[in-house]
């Protein structure tokens, strides 16, 4: 285990601000004074023993002005028993701004400073509490859009890439020692047994290729995708919509617009977050006020990962189908034929070229279920899963793990070719360089310092 190296005290909000909407607030603090600024602050009940892992009851007083600020509990988490290994003190208040933010200015009036962001979790990594990949891991399970991506997150967090990225470079260091040793001993030491190496090197090299495959699933459960409703006014866009929105496989959070502008949802399908913009007919218009929803329509056309382009099957295939065709075409799309309980699908006449397309009934909640397994099918056409695998990489984790496997190539090419053992070892620091990233047992500052300002402030 690493020394715990207690540093200055931070403290910082660790509940989400919210006003009106949490019944309890937290603030955190952690540092070599959190516990005698605690004292300061805090009157108990009682005399308590101020013995780690404890949960105490009383007030929070100005020490000063004598001023009641809050009723409170404090949890106390001493060192090396806490979230950074440095004593951690949490201060649990009323929710809502004000006994939070009162809390945290009389915690930086006695002399702790403000955390940056992910400063506590940088601490965890910084006394070897944790690695980098959970760290990570701990950023993607706040900010998860969905359980499915929360669930990869946990896994990140359980350690479930680490190990196997640890197991690796374990193996590729011993393949350097046996190496680097030839070189300087080469007359005391019986001969590199090379198909044991080879070996070796094509199972590190399937694994980083298998975990590898998981970028896609990641970026999928990350980030999700944007989905745009195209088509002329009154083919059911709407409808469609709230149709979709109403499912019980959805879940909806509406952002605010109007009907004459872009309206976003967010659903979940599958595990996969889904942003919906319901645009506007999109149409030559002289209308002002409709003329910036159109604008507003096409910004999102273009922002669109899949269109959902829709038409009313009572009314057949339009001239002004035919226009917006013609401005989306390119993209990639899914013919919507909405209104099938009024006209059957199958008398539309559309461009050969569309293949996908899905007959629905908006309005009734028809074909609900089949667009979602089209739009699934669509956006997940050429992914490589690891289907296996638990967990679901980052883009800064590809990075290293695609470095690694050039230079597993790079090293079995040198074998291939004879070339001398000390070409061998320049590839394989490079490949355990790439891996020890991955999990932080070797990063600079710089890299740490873009991981974790990516945190919130707090965690
Ligand atoms: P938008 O302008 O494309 O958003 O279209 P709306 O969703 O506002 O729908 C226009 C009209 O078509 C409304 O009167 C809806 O009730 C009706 N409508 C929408 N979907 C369906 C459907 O699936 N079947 C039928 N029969 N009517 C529909």
């Amino acid at each position: 285990m690493k020394n715990i190296v207690q540093q200055e005290t931070i403290v910082a909000i660790a509940s989400a601000v919210v006003p009106n909407q949490g019944s309890i607030g937290i603030v955190r603090l952690s540092g070599v004074t959190a516990l005698e600024i605690t004292q300061k602050i805090f009157i108990p009940q009682g005399k308590p023993s101020w013995k780690s892992h404890q949960i105490l009851y009383g007030y929070i007083q100005h020490p000063d002005t004598q001023q009641i600020i809050d009723e409170v509990l404090v949890l106390l988490m001493l060192s090396p028993r806490s979230y950074t290994r440095e004593d951690v003190i949490e201060i649990h208040c009323h929710g809502g701004i004000i006994p939070v933010q009162q809390i945290l200015e009389l915690c930086l009036e006695c002399g702790a400073r403000l955390a940056n962001a992910g400063e506590f979790t940088l601490r965890a990594f910084l006394n070897g509490r944790i690695d980098l990949t959970q760290a990570e891991s701990i950023s993607e399970i706040v900010g998860a859009k969905s359980p499915q991506a929360s669930h990869v997150a946990l896994s990140g967090l359980r350690g479930k890439l680490a190990q196997p990225i640890r197991e690796m470079r374990s193996s590729l260091l011993d393949i350097l020692a046996e190496v680097e040793a030839r070189i300087d001993f080469e007359d005391d030491l019986p001969p590199l047994d090379e198909a044991q190496i080879r070996e070796d090197l094509e199972v590190s090299l399937s694994q980083v290729k298998h975990i590898l495959a998981t970028k896609d699933q990641g970026e999928l459960l990350r980030s999700g995708v944007k989905v745009a409703i195209v088509g002329r006014p009154n083919v059911g866009k709407s409808s469609l919509l709230n149709a979709w929105s109403k499912t019980d496989r959805a879940i909806v959070t509406d952002l605010p617009g109007t009907t004459r502008d872009v309206v976003e949802s967010q659903l979940v399908v599958q595990g996969i977050p889904i942003q919906v913009l319901d645009t506007a007919g999109i149409r030559e218009t002289e209308d002002t006020v409709e003329k910036i929803g159109v604008a507003r329509s096409l910004q999102a056309v273009s922002q669109a990962d899949l269109i959902l382009f829709t038409i009313d099957a009572s009314v057949g295939w339009t001239l002004e189908d035919e226009e917006i065709y013609r401005q989306i075409k390119d993209l990639n799309l899914i013919l919507v034929i909405n209104k099938t309980d009024i006209a059957p699908s199958e008398g539309v006449k559309y461009p050969d070229e569309i293949n996908q397309i899905v007959p629905t009934a908006g309005a009734l909640n028809q074909g609900i279920y089949a667009l979602e397994t089209a739009i699934i099918d669509t956006i997940k056409k050429g992914e490589t899963t690891a289907g296996d695998l638990d967990i679901a990489i980052n883009q800064r984790q590809a990075a290293a793990l695609t470095r690694a496997k050039i230079a597993l190539i790079q090293v079995q090419e040198t074998m291939e070719n004879q070339l001398p053992l000390d070409f061998w070892t320049i590839d394989l620091r490079i490949a355990i360089q790439a891996l020890g990233e991955i999990t932080g047992e070797e990063v600079t500052e710089s890299v740490l310092d873009r991981i974790f300002s990516r945190f919130c402030i707090g965690k």
